[in-house]
């Protein structure tokens, strides 16, 4: 089957509506410089074309419609450009900082916001460091994380990114409700509470799998001393 075919089939099967299905042909410039870039750096251990669809294109576009037109969004942990990557193809509106504290990861990141024509800068640096300077605090209207950290960890890397008025968008692996009532009273201390929990499935090419959708609004200003340095936050999250 050819990468067309794969994912039209994994996104409808995701998206029944059909509403990614023209972007194909950026998907598969994607991919294919996916693969050929992680010969060098290692970004990812899915490299088939329905892991790719299912794993990293569809997982990343879950929290497409809880971002509010024309968003600045900032991405922590992005990584090798998930979910910055596929939500700049679908979304041109949005205008997204990629922040990681990996160079060598951000590197492929521009490399294919430039080929692909993608509103999207790239930041290398720690987000906890980014979280307290003037210019990036409380600055972006939303802000997301795909398998960064635990929630009570990862709402103190986020949070703080977050306008008053904005959300922290984050997508779990599982049904997380255990790893969601130990970050909520961490959550509020930051200035955010719970908009939505939904529990959703990805449907991949071995079957479906459990995710957990969490949009938190920001509410109110995040107390000066957060965030903490890293090893406190480890060490004594929220
Ligand atoms: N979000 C991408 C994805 O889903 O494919 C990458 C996930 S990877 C497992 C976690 C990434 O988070 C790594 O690239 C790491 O460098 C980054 N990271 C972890 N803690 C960070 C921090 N405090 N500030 C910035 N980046 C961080």
């Amino acid at each position: 089957m050819s990468f067309k075919e794969i994912y039209l089939e994994i996104m409808t099967k995701n998206f029944p509506d059909g509403r990614y299905n023209e972007f194909a042909d950026k998907f598969e410039i994607l991919y294919n410089e996916l693969v050929s870039y992680n010969e060098k750096v290692n970004l990812t251990a899915v490299t088939d074309m329905a892991g790719a669809c299912a794993k990293h294109f569809a997982d990343s576009l879950l929290i497409e419609e809880y971002i509010p037109q024309g968003s600045t969004l900032c991405d922590v942990g992005c990584g090798g450009g998930f979910p910055t990557l596929p939500l700049a193809i679908v979304r041109s509106d949005l205008e997204i900082t990629a922040l990681d504290s990996t160079e060598k990861k951000l590197k492929f990141v521009s490399l294919m916001a430039e080929k692909l024509n993608l509103n999207v800068v790239t930041l290398a640096a720690r987000a906890e460091e980014v979280g307290q300077k003037a210019e990036y605090r409380e600055s972006f209207d939303c802000v997301c994380a795909r398998a960064v950290a635990r929630l009570n960890i990862l709402s103190e890397l986020c949070i703080p990114l977050t306008r008053a008025g904005g959300k922290f968008i984050s997508c779990k692996a599982a049904l997380a409700k255990e790893e969601l009532n130990e970050a909520l009273s961490g959550i509020e201390k930051l200035g955010g509470t719970l908009e939505m929990a939904k529990d959703t499935e990805l449907m991949t090419e071995g079957g479906e799998q459990s995710r957990a959708v969490f949009v938190f609004s920001k509410n109110s200003p995040t107390p000066a001393q957060y965030p903490r340095h890293y090893s406190k936050i480890s060490k004594k999250p929220l």
